[in-house]
């Protein structure tokens, strides 16, 4: 467990037992953009309206951001709305410029997290600073990197921080720009237990029919906010028009998500699952012991293979054997993608048990 001195979210965010909400464009476009959607969203439950200055295109000729006269309207929105606001950062030179104008939050950018150098960088010129900073992870499946770069803006003195989870880039395609992964959300919540971690559906859905359900999920997991893409006219943004929302259907989507607690005091409820538990726990035991038990046979498989000079890899037998458990799995109403991951690993593990009853006799010989 990696224990950092971290403020909790109400310590500076005043968020206690709801969301941390972060919504605005993907982009600073005009300053007419920016006050536009700043006043539609100013009575909508938003913490931080975001809001990209500076931005990590794919290929160069797209639009790169505005650049610093954005910081001026972003200024203005605190200013004259009295709203907290928040940027993305990428050089030290963004930090400065951010600060100058007095930004009330930084993220890092999927692109950047990635980089050990640029965090380092980045974490130096946070040097002495008391902002809150948010880092997105890096766009492979990498929790290590993500924790280094957490690290690395902690170790700078920073203990406003978050992380934010936005999903992670990958060849196939699939109904999400970004495949969500939420097993490297609930591993950094693992791993690090008091770092609040925010939804990015935007980033992860890439189309806006999905942010509902994007969100909804990240409620049902118990994450600690959400960080919502949202533009006055989404068709016509300059950056990820597919997935930006109106303030409007924004502030329908907050009204409708259920927001789950960790836990409660309802008695009856705590004893009910007090006892669900307890037979989860008898059953994993009988699982483990089956699983023994199974482990057992392969290894006396493993020496008669030996001493019969016959290879561990059996492709036929283990072919024959994924479908029947397959089939068995899905009659016992059992999802067959999940019997075959589980079916994967548990031939992985036999073969390697059974090779190194192979390598011994090698060695032995
Ligand atoms: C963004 O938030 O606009 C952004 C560039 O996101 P990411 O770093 O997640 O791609
Ligand atoms: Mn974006």
């Amino acid at each position: 467990m990696i224990d950092l001195d971290i403020t909790p979210l109400e310590g500076w965010a005043g968020v206690k037992n709801r969301p941390l909400i972060i919504a605005g464009p993907c982009s600073a476009e005009t300053e007419e953009q920016i006050m536009t959607v700043a006043t539609a969203l100013k009575d909508k439950g938003v913490d931080y309206m975001r809001a990209g200055i500076w931005k990590p295109r794919t290929r160069p000729g797209s639009f790169e951001g505005i650049g610093e006269d954005g910081l001026v309207w972003l200024k203005r929105v605190k200013d004259e709305l009295g709203m907290k606001v928040g940027t993305e950062v990428a050089k030290p030179e963004h930090v400065e410029l951010a600060l100058k104008y007095g930004i009330d939050c930084l993220w890092v950018g999927a692109r950047t997290t990635v980089n050990p150098f640029a965090m380092q960088e980045l974490a130096d010129s946070l040097k002495g600073v008391d902002v809150p900073v948010l880092v997105k992870n890096p766009i492979n499946p990498d929790v290590q990197l993500w924790i280094g770069g957490i690290e690395r803006i902690a170790n700078a003195g920073i203990t406003k921080l978050a992380a934010i989870h936005r999903g992670v880039s990958t060849y196939d395609k699939s109904k999400y720009r970004n495949k969500p992964m939420w097993q490297m959300a609930i591993e950094l919540k693992r791993l690090m237990p008091n770092i609040p971690i925010i939804n990015d559906p935007s980033h992860i859905a890439g189309t806006r029919e999905l942010i509902e359900e994007v969100s909804q999920k990240a409620m049902d997991l118990g994450l600690d906010g959400l960080m919502i893409e949202t533009h006055p006219n989404p068709d016509e943004a300059w950056s990820d028009a597919k997935q930006q929302v109106t303030p409007d259907v924004l502030a329908r989507i907050l009204g409708d998500l259920k927001i789950r607690k960790v836990s409660t005091d309802n008695v009856e409820f705590n004893s009910s699952l007090d006892d669900l538990r307890e037979q989860i726990d008898t059953i994993d035991r009988e699982v483990l012991e089956a699983m023994a038990a199974r482990m057992k046979v392969v290894q006396q498989i493993g020496e008669y293979k030996r001493d019969h000079d016959v290879t561990t890899l059996q492709v036929a037998r283990w072919d024959s054997l994924l479908s029947d458990r397959m089939v068995k799995g899905e009659k016992l109403a059992l999802n067959p993608d999940f019997v075959k991951e589980i079916y994967k690993h548990i031939h992985k593990e036999s073969i390697k048990i059974q090779s190194e009853i192979m390598n011994n006799e090698n060695a032995n010989a």
